[in-house]
């Protein structure tokens, strides 16, 4: 069993290391103080996505993406999560559910949006809904040959960066007929209510929007009527993988950067390091980093069309949850190391902290998560876990 990267794989990780380091490190700081990216930088941000060829790095080549398979974007993704306030949001990766959208639908929005001429945003969140979408208020009504959509949608991340938005709601306000909607944002009767500050400090806001009595052709249906969750289902393995992703690779910037301040810093006239108090510590984020790296490589490389769609589920719930945690443990100890200087806003490890920890809640909290284990367990067994 060889489970050494391949030589390519080795080439790609490192290229995505270098953009990280090179393009969208030296934006940080700049982001932070800004609370956001700034309209001036996003031009130059978008030609590097392509110059460096992660445009549309989850999407086949057909379909206008860079044909990468699940493991290299896993790759891809590990790297860019080391950059803090939510840089990696840079590349973008348009929703995998456009994947089934007609020819149409793919011409006009999917392939713009794998070249970064377009950018969509998902809205299924509500007041009302959050880990439980069936309480989903937000109503599509057929009328004649198009939809009216009322409701209201909530943290709908990358808003304002956004040309396009894809809304989950139910038609003729049936709970049993989920749909998608591809909503442009200049459509009247769509509302920006508000854009509120999150305790990350990200590129791009988490908006609230109204949309009232919006009305949009039955061609910007995404799908058959009732498909929602089904088109989204996909979403998720990508979403929660990409997550596992990110956390792996800040936790390993989190500990690299506790390392080298341990060896530097003198107190008590020797290294910090050679106080068994802190390299135990160190240790402890090496293991656990190791754990969720090797997790996160073995569910990515059996992530194959062949696969069983429901085991890959039920495993990348069990990745996103183990790594989303172990990195928040990471970076918790990788600050104490660090000292006040890591209680520092200019410090990477005090943005990775507060970076990390929607990671818990977005795409499934914890507990949705252990409740997804849970149910496969009691459905598949143990065994889905234990023996592979
Ligand atoms: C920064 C940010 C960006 C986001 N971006 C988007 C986006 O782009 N688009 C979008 O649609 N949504 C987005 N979300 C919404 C996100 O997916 C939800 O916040 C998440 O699903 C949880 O829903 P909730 O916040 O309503 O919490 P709730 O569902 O109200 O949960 C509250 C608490 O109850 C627990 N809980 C709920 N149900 C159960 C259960 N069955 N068993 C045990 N515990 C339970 C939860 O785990 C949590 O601890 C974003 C959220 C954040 C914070």
């Amino acid at each position: 069993m060889d489970t050494g990267l391949s030589s390519e794989h080795q080439k790609l990780s490192a290229k995505a290391r270098e953009f990280c380091e090179q393009i969208l490190q030296p934006h940080e700081l700049e982001v932070e103080e800004n609370r956001g990216l700034p309209e001036a930088s996003r031009p130059e941000l978008r030609k590097a996505v392509c110059d460096w060829g992660f445009a549309g790095i989850n999407h086949s080549i057909e379909d206008g993406g860079q044909g990468y398979s699940i493991f290299e974007q896993m790759l891809i993704n590990e790297q860019l999560g080391r950059a803090t306030c939510g840089l990696w949001a840079v590349m973008w990766q348009p929703a995998i559910s456009l994947r089934f959208g007609t020819e149409e639908q793919k011409e006009q929005y999917l392939r713009p949006s794998c070249q970064g001429k377009r950018r969509g945003c998902f809205a299924i969140t509500e007041p009302e809904a959050g880990s439980d979408p069936r309480r989903v208020q937000t109503v599509a009504i057929a009328d004649g040959d198009s939809y009216r959509i009322t409701g209201e949608k909530w943290f709908v991340t990358s808003y304002n960066a956004s040309d396009y938005i894809i809304v989950h709601a139910h038609v003729d306000g049936d709970p049993d007929k989920p749909t998608l909607f591809l909503v442009d944002v200049d459509t009247p009767g769509i509302r920006h209510l508000r854009s509120p500050h999150f305790m990350h400090t990200f590129i791009f806001d988490h908006a609230e929007l109204a949309f009232e009595n919006v009305r949009v052709p039955a061609s910007a249906r995404l799908g058959e009527i009732g498909e929602g969750f089904a088109l989204t289902k996909d979403w998720f393995v990508e979403a929660r993988l990409q997550i596992a992703a990110h956390c792996v690779g800040a936790a390993t910037r989190a500990a690299e950067v506790a390392n080298d301040y341990a060896e530097g810093r003198i107190q008590f006239d020797q290294p910090i390091r050679d106080f068994q108090a802190i390299e135990f510590s160190i240790a402890d984020m090496a293991t656990e980093i190791m754990a969720g790296k090797s997790l996160l490589y073995r569910v990515a490389a059996e992530i194959t069309p062949e696969v069983d769609r429901k085991r890959i589920h039920a495993r990348v719930s069990a990745l996103k949850l183990f790594c989303s945690e172990m990195a928040g443990r990471v970076v918790d100890r990788a600050l104490q190391v660090l000292g006040g200087r890591g209680y520092m806003c200019e410090n990477p490890v005090e943005r990775l902290y507060r970076d990390l920890r929607v990671d818990r809640i977005w795409e499934g909290t914890s507990e949705i998560q252990r409740a997804i284990i849970g149910g496969q367990i009691k459905k598949r067994g143990l065994g889905v876990y234990t023996e592979w």
